[in-house]
Parts: structure tokens; C-alpha cells; sequence
């Protein structure tokens, strides 16, 4: 059997319904026990107002990964956390119990309907830039973190 290359994923996640915080831990350590997969490094957690949307302050951060799976079986790996955490898919935007986008999967440019990598929002986000800095801050040029700079987003304890 041949190996698979191993690929440096990194995964957004957000919460903002029930105990966000003890809900994005948790999924930290889902993404632990994915197949084939290893979580190498976890961002602190961010909190943040609702963007474009409404409900409780989001708990964002972000995980790197290093995966045998390919783009797509991460996807459906995820969302197989996400129904786990209790999502039920209503509306875009809409408050939820976990959220979990793949932001960057080594250097592959995808556009499919069902995947498309570089997430084509981050650029725009505070609550997605700030913590993969944390994680990869080769990954986010300087002049992209400068750009968001104005989102209030607030770094809690790395004891959290
Ligand atoms: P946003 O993508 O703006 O953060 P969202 O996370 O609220 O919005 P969802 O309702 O969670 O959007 O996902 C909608 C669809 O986006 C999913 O069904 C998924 O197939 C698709 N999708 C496309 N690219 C990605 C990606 N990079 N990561 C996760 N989902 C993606
Ligand atoms: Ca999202
Ligand atoms: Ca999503």
C-alpha cells in the first residue's frame, strides 16, 4: 500500500451558541481523533461580536492539522464534527453550536461547489486571521492583519 503525503491543514472554528468555549475545546479535541490526522497546534481563543449576524459573542480559533485525508474527506470529516456538536443547518450566517471551516490546505487552490480553499472570506476576518497567525504567521501577511485591524476581536487566556 502506498502512504499518503501527509497535508498542513488549518481549520477555523467558531461557536456562539450554549458553552461556546467548552464547545470549541471539545472540538479541538475531536479534530485530535480524526482518522488519519494529527492536530499539531491549537491558536488561543478569540471572542468576537456577531458578524453579519446575530446572537451571543462567537468563540473563534483556530487548529492545524496534518492529514492523510484528502480536502473533501476533511470537509465531510468536519462536518461530521459539526452534526456531533449539535448543528442543525438553518440559515446562512445563523447563530450555531460549532462551525468548522477549512481555511488553507497546503498550497491547493480548490473551486468546487461543495469546497472551495483558500476559504474565499478569511481574508476579511478578524476572528479567522488573528488566531491563524497565532498558529502559522507565515500563512498571514502583515498588511492583511493591518487590514482588519478595525474588528473588535478579543484575545482571551491561553489558561482558558
Ligand atoms: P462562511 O463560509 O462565510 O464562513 P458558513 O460557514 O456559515 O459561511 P456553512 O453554512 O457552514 O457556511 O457552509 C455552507 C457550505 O460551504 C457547506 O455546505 C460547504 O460545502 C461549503 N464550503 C465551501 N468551501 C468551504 C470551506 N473551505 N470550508 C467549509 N465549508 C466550505
Ligand atoms: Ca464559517
Ligand atoms: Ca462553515
Amino acid at each position: 500500500m502506498t502512504a499518503r503525503t501527509e497535508v498542513v491543514a488549518y481549520i477555523a472554528l467558531g461557536a456562539n451558541l450554549g458553552d461556546a468555549r467548552a464547545t470549541v475545546q471539545q472540538a479541538f479535541e475531536s479534530l485530535a481523533t480524526l482518522p488519519s490526522t494529527r492536530l499539531t497546534a491549537r491558536s488561543a481563543l478569540y471572542r468576537t461580536a456577531p458578524w453579519e449576524a446575530s446572537g451571543p459573542d462567537f468563540i473563534n480559533a483556530v487548529a492545524e492539522v496534518r492529514t492523510q485525508l484528502t480536502a473533501p474527506e476533511l470537509l465531510l470529516a468536519l462536518q461530521g464534527v459539526e452534526r456531533a456538536a449539535g448543528r442543525v443547518r438553518s440559515y446562512r450566517n445563523a447563530p450555531r453550536t460549532l462551525d468548522l471551516d477549512v481555511l488553507l490546505y497546503g498550497d491547493a487552490c480548490i473551486a468546487s461547489p461543495a469546497l472551495t480553499v483558500p476559504h474565499p472570506r478569511m481574508w476579511e476576518r478578524a476572528f479567522v486571521l488573528q488566531p491563524l497567525a497565532d498558529v502559522a504567521p507565515q500563512r498571514v501577511p502583515a498588511p492583511a492583519l493591518v487590514a482588519v485591524a478595525g474588528q473588535g476581536v478579543e484575545r482571551l487566556g491561553a489558561e482558558l
